[in-house]
């Protein structure tokens, strides 16, 4: 069989890439996928009672970013939903990010944005050199409310301490000097109305794409020729372990579906200090779905079965160095997405790395 281009990877990398190069080229392309859906990590489908639910975690669309908005908004409507996840510390339901609000709350104060600031400035444990997670959020918080809402829950995450964590990893989560209490900010957001599945279903509508399901690509690559492989999965698998696996953290998803209309305040809560799962969503609350029952899910961060994260320690940065230096040598291999570039993307970096690169294709 005869393809211009060969995908690896359903994900919303691997889709990206398929719409656009068939859009523009009207040439065949293969998309192979080993699991038994399309959509990677976004995928979302209705469970046995009819909720909607992301079998991956809680997914929510956020960017800054128009064109990628424009460019996913071709293919759904949205839900004009607007993120707000609550952490439970100290026996009571906080607004996180920290911002005023979670500052009052946890002390009991009745501090303005202004002598919030000051606060945070009295607080703060000033580094000279920020070189770890712990250093971002002792700089910036300093260390009660870093012992409260960070260092446990990234334990929990990561299996590591904060201090062994790149910067990136806790830089995620902002500090907000004003009353905001959204967990992100950026000017769009949303749901999919009819879901992710629907929507990257929607993008691969094209009949020059042919989906294979269900098959490792090393399972059928030899009887296949194509001038590009666009490959998405795992970089150390690509390169048959050469340098040794890399490390990623994977997550034990559970789920519940309980028979009342609510279970929870906010669509997520995080339980740093308790528990040994990190957050519970209810997923009601993120689709705005009605039903008479709801469907939860926990959480429980483990070093076994799929990769989901990249796992954002020196050591291991360093190791896919030596399989970046491989791939930059490759000539028709393109290398796009959370797991193959080994970085901790969001939906919208993974859309715009793949816009760009499928433009100079
Ligand atoms: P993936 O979705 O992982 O797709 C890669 C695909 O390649 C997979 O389907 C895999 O099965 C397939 N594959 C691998 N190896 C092979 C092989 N050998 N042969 C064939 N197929 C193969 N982002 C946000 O913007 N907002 C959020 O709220 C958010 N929440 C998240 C929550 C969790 C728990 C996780 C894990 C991620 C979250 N993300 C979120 C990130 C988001 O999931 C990713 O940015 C995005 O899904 C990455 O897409 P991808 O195509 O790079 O990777
Ligand atoms: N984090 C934390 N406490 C929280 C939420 C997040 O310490 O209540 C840290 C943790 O290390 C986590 C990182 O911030 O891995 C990024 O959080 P985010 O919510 O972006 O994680 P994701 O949704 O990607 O799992």
């Amino acid at each position: 069989m005869n393809y211009s281009y060969v995908i690896v990877g359903a994900g919303l990398a691997g889709i990206t890439m398929a719409e656009r190069l068939a859009a523009r080229h009207q040439k065949n392309i293969l998309l192979i996928e080993k699991r038994n859906h399309i959509g990677g990590n976004v995928y979302d489908s209705y469970n046995e009672d009819g909720i909607l639910i992301h079998n991956y975690g809680p997914h929510i669309f956020h960017t800054n970013n128009k064109e990628v908005f424009d460019y996913l908004s071709n293919f759904t409507e949205w839900i004009q939903y607007q993120h707000h996840v609550l952490s439970f510390v100290d026996g009571r339901l906080l607004p996180m990010p920290i911002g005023v609000e979670t500052i009052n709350r946890l002390y009991n104060l009745h501090l303005s944005v202004f002598e919030f600031a000051q606060f945070i400035e009295q607080q703060r444990e000033k580094r000279t050199k920020i070189e770890t997670s712990e250093d971002v959020a002792l700089d910036k918080v300093g260390r009660d409310i870093y012992e409260k809402f960070f260092k446990n829950y990234t334990i929990k995450q990561w299996g590591t301490d904060p201090s062994e964590l790149d910067t990136s990893v806790i830089s995620r989560i902002p500090l907000r000097f004003n009353r905001d209490t959204r967990y992100f900010a950026d000017q769009y957001q949303g749901m999919p109305r009819l879901g992710y599945t629907k929507m990257c279903e929607n993008m691969l509508k094209s009949k020059h794409i042919h989906i294979l399901l269900n098959t490792d690509y090393r399972d059928v690559l030899d009887g296949i020729t194509y001038d590009t492989l666009i490959y998405t999965g795992p970089v150390d698998a690509f390169y048959q372990y050469k340098y040794g696996k890399l490390k990623y953290r994977s997550i034990d998803f559970k789920m519940e579906t309980l028979d009342v209309a609510s279970y929870q305040e906010a669509a997520v809560i995080n339980y740093p200090n308790d528990y040994a799962f990190t957050r519970i969503t209810e997923f009601k609350k993120l689709t705005g779905q009605t039903h008479a029952k709801t469907t939860i899910m926990k959480e429980y961060p483990c070093f076994k079965d799929e990769p989901y994260y990249p796992y954002p320690t020196k050591e291991w940065l360093a190791k896919y160095q030596q399989y970046e230096a491989l791939m930059k040598k490759e000539k028709n291999v393109v290398f796009v997405g959370r797991l193959a570039e080994y970085k901790y993307y969001n939906m919208d970096a993974v859309v715009e790395k793949a816009l760009k690169l499928a433009e100079n294709l």
